[in-house]
């Protein structure tokens, strides 16, 4: 399904440039639930938004699902991003004045769903979280785990071919963490969604059917000390 071949990354700063990923292959399978570990600053986030094509490599290929993304125009990238992926990240990224469903209506939004469909998809969207009877809270007035279950229905509301998640629990005490992990897993195991997640938690890593390490540019599957 993913599809990553010989792919650098660089980024300039100042006179230098810092190369982040250097000829990096990563294959992943409709189905998997992979995690991604790695130092700090190793380049996970960055490997995440190539894989979503929310940014281009600086050399080879990023393949998802047969298409081969880094050759799109920003617009297509853009539709194409709208309709395959969905993103979770650590710290929610909830719009605080807007209601748990109005969240997650959001990237319906940028569909052509009618209002009737969209409200379809978002209760469908909130019943698989669980988060049914929260329907008109305020961000503000829900824990920290149940935030995340917001974020993650907004993650899986258009059906995305691949649900990327950036620390999804680095936020979150190790009882609710480990709700968000069981509700991952739920969505891998029983709706067949291919997940990748970067994490630094072995206890969300042991959740996942496989980890890679990123460290120095590269990807290993043995743990990096
Ligand atoms: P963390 O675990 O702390 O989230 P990470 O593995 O996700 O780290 P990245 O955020 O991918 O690491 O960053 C990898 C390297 O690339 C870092 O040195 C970072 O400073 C650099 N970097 C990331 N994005 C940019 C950017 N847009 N411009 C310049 N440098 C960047
Ligand atoms: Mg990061």
């Amino acid at each position: 399904l993913v599809s990553i071949q010989q792919v650098s990354k660089n980024f300039r700063r100042g006179s230098e440039d810092i190369h982040v990923l250097s000829k990096l292959d990563l294959e992943v399978q409709e189905g998997e639930f992979l995690a991604l570990m790695g130092p700090s600053g190793s380049g996970k986030s960055t490997l995440l938004n190539l894989i979503g094509g929310l940014d281009r490599p600086s050399s080879g290929s990023v393949a998802i699902g047969g298409q081969q993304i880094d050759q799109l125009s920003e617009r297509q990238l853009a539709a194409w991003r709208a309709r395959h992926v969905g993103f979770v990240f650590q710290f929610y990224n909830l719009m605080p004045t807007l209601t748990a469903e109005r969240n997650v209506e959001l990237p319906l939004l940028l569909t052509h769903l009618s209002k009737s469909k969209r409200k379809e998809h978002v209760k469908v969207a909130l019943d698989v979280v669980g988060l049914s009877h929260r329907t008109k809270h305020y961000p503000r007035t829900l824990s920290g785990g149940e935030q995340q279950r917001v974020g993650i229905a907004r993650g899986i509301v258009t059906d995305p071919t691949i649900l990327l998640c950036d620390e999804p629990t680095g936020d979150l005490d190790r009882k609710s963490g480990d709700e968000i992990l069981s509700l991952l897993q739920a969505l891998n195991k029983e709706h067949g969604k291919t997940i990748i997640m970067v994490t630094h938690d072995p206890h969300a890593s042991a959740r996942a059917s496989r980890t890679v390490h990123l460290d120095k540019g590269q990807l290993s599957t043995e743990a990096s000390a």
